[in-house]
């Protein structure tokens, strides 16, 4: 991407599509490795600027992602696109790197039971793990998103203040991740809780370096994500036909769809670049499995 079309794209809104990583991994049907390629290569082709292709963890642990090496190494990359992955210690590392992903991203919460349950670790602990992996990656030259779960509330611990919030990811930049996903992980939030959560977590980063993550249990993640534009945020993460649904809420919306994103920012009148006809082409190839 030249220096003119990041200037171009400064007030717009920027989406990361998640649905082959967060997507799929929350969902218990297999897809076939060609079906996922078929489907990446179609997202990119959408115009999305950053998908999150797959994650390097044990495939005795998500199954559903195992064969991440394999989709690297098959899918079409478009110039400007960034391919991500997934990564939750520096052996996933050594699997991004060796797919050539262009970004890696770790994870934490900013809730101790999530965290727990979760990762099986504190949030400190969490933390430390990332130092080398965060290392390694720069070492290499790829930038480090760090995923912060449970932004707004917890299944475990209920409500998250915006301090605990702003406490991790304070941790995080310090060990020198790049940007920092603010992942509202129930789909509960109120547009108010999301300016809470942003006006704290502005304190230590740029709104506009942020990205949201948001679910959609409530159906408020457009009026959410309408709310944190007009705050600043630029950059939101999607799950093209929202793949995913919530683990925590049986039946309910998981994440929020790329498609809502899209209609959202086109009606606001800050198109994305992302084209809804071809990102329902992206969907129809899945509508045999879903
Ligand atoms: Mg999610």
């Amino acid at each position: 991407m030249t220096e003119s079309d990041h200037a171009s794209r400064a007030d717009q809104p920027q989406l990361c599509e998640v649905g082959p990583r967060d997507g799929l991994q929350n969902e218990s049907t297999l897809v076939p490795v060609e079906t996922k390629v078929a489907f990446i290569d179609a997202l990119s082709e959408a115009g999305l600027q950053e998908i999150e292709v797959g994650s390097f963890v044990r495939p005795d642990i998500i199954p559903q992602l195992a064969d991440s090496a394999e989709v690297f190494a098959r899918i079409r990359r478009l110039d400007g696109v960034v391919y991500s992955a997934l990564v939750p210690n520096r052996r996933g590392l050594d699997g991004a790197l060796a797919a050539s992903a262009d970004k890696v991203s770790i994870f934490t919460a900013a809730s101790e039971s999530f965290a727990r349950h979760n990762i099986r670790a504190t949030i400190a602990e969490s933390i430390e793990r990332f130092i080398p992996v965060i290392e390694g990656a720069h070492q290499a030259g790829l930038p480090v998103r760090g995923y912060v779960s449970c932004v707004v509330a917890c299944p475990y611990e209920g409500a998250v203040s915006p301090q605990d919030v702003a406490d991790v990811c304070r941790g995080l930049l310090e060990i020198g991740v790049d940007e920092l996903d603010l992942g509202e992980t129930l789909g509960v939030a109120s547009p108010h809780e999301i300016e809470a959560l942003l006006l704290k977590v502005g304190e230590l980063e740029p709104l506009e370096r942020l990205t949201l993550h948001l679910h959609d249990t409530k159906g408020r993640a457009a009026a959410c994500a309408r709310h944190a534009w007009t705050l600043g945020v630029r950059r939101f993460d999607g799950s093209c036909r929202g793949l995913g649904g919530c683990p925590f809420a049986p039946g309910a919306a998981g994440n929020v769809s790329t498609e809502s994103l899209v209609s959202l920012f086109d009606e606001m009148g800050h198109p994305t670049g992302v084209s809804l006809e071809k990102l329902n082409d992206a969907s129809r190839l899945l509508d045999m499995l879903f």
